[in-house]
């Protein structure tokens, strides 16, 4: 069997892909972070627990039904697979969700505090990125804490004491997403260290929501 004849190749390629970048990004260290797509309305591809992302091959990506099931694949889905798939339940514009630890980001997330329109690229998850109270890791109650502070109108979240949730079409948008709330929480961090920044206006962020949507095309 070649490689291409695995079911949801390019889904599960993409996987791997993006688990490497988030190394090379500095979004997470090594094993930490997941990453996942939606396949159908039943099943998703979401990166295994425990393995290094440079040794994931596509055919370790696991296939996961709605209940959690892994239905493909012969590695252990991520341990954050019930938070992954609150997002996908809640949420049915969602086709991809990226979970970090980012540094900057996960500064604001220990302090709970929200990130907010301090740079006007914060438009990629709306007019702030709010912060999810406090649930341990890998239970359903976390995701059950990040799909209320997500809400519909979010495509990112911090996850109090622990990191970043982001959520968005696809699993490529989801990704972008991540390293723009990275970068919003560090200009944030570096203005708040020598000045005090000025937020923008919800109505100017509303307005930049239309424009970004043809952002780097
Ligand atoms: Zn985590």
């Amino acid at each position: 069997m070649s490689d291409t004849d695995i079911t949801h190749y390019e889904t599960r390629k993409a996987i791997c892909e993006y688990g490497r970048s988030l190394l090379e990004d500095d979004l997470t260290t090594g094993t930490g972070g997941n990453l996942s797509a939606r396949l159908d309305e039943d099943h998703i591809a979401i990166s295994p627990s425990g393995i290094p992302y440079e040794e994931i091959d596509p055919v370790d990506v696991p296939i996961v039904d709605t209940d959690g099931n892994v239905v493909e694949g012969d590695v252990e889905p991520s341990t954050e697979v019930p938070m992954h798939l609150a997002v996908y339940r809640e949420r049915p514009d969602v086709g991809g969700v990226v979970h970090t630890h980012s540094p900057y980001a996960t500064t604001f997330a220990s302090l709970g505090e929200s990130i907010p329109a301090s740079h006007y690229l914060i438009a990629f998850t709306g007019s702030a990125v709010p912060v999810a109270e406090y649930r341990t890791h890998a239970t359903a109650e976390l995701g059950e804490a990040a799909v209320d502070a997500l809400g519909d109108e979010y495509n990112a979240a911090l996850l109090r004491n622990h990191g970043v949730l982001t959520a968005d079409e696809s699993l490529g948008d989801a990704y972008d997403v991540a390293l723009m709330v990275e970068y919003c929480a560090r200009i944030h961090y570096q203005a708040r260290a020598i000045g005090d920044p000025e937020i923008l206006p919800d109505d100017e962020i509303d307005r930049l929501s239309g424009k970004l949507d043809s952002y780097g095309q």
